[in-house]
């Protein structure tokens, strides 16, 4: 039994296309400023708020709503000052995605296999490796949680 070749089968059939933003910790984006608290640029049009300098990928994933955990719910209210109408997903990922918590997870509309829209911006709270019996990585169990997207997203996206 091959579970990442499954894996991969099963995606190829029941999956969707998505965008996976990583960031490159090492490289600060130009918005980030010392000087404004590490506070990055609100409308940059290249790190799409991250504050990193990103490489953006397509992937191809399955997702589920999961229940909200209650620090979830809390940093959510953080982010978006209150409001809390929780939307969280659970994305299952190939194992040479590699998921890193803060990273994100992009649901976008594409034209000729191009991404021209944000539709849903969902930040890695934290990617849970799935091993097989010899310890090896075969998937990942990604929980996100939803951020609102910004005007500048779109330009992000089609910086790049
Ligand atoms: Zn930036």
């Amino acid at each position: 039994m091959d579970i990442r070749r499954d894996i991969s089968e099963i995606l190829k059939k029941y999956g969707h296309e998505a965008i996976y933003i990583r960031r490159n910790k090492k490289f600060r984006c130009d918005c980030y400023s010392e000087r404004s608290g590490g506070q990055s640029y609100d409308n940059c049009p290249k790190c799409f708020g991250t504050g990193y300098t990103v490489t953006i990928e397509k992937i191809r994933t399955r997702r589920q709503i999961s229940s909200v955990p209650e620090s979830l719910v809390r940093a959510r209210k953080q982010y978006e000052h209150g409001y809390v109408a929780a939307n969280a997903y659970v994305y299952y990922l190939e194992q040479q995605a590699n998921p890193k918590d803060g990273d994100l997870i992009l649901e976008v509309d594409w034209r000729n296999g191009v991404p021209v829209s944000v539709n849903e911006k969902n930040i890695i709270s934290v990617g849970d490796p799935l091993r097989g019996s010899g310890g090896r990585i075969e998937f990942y169990k990604v929980y996100s949680r939803f951020e609102p997207t910004r005007k500048s997203d779109n330009n992000a996206i089609t910086y790049h």
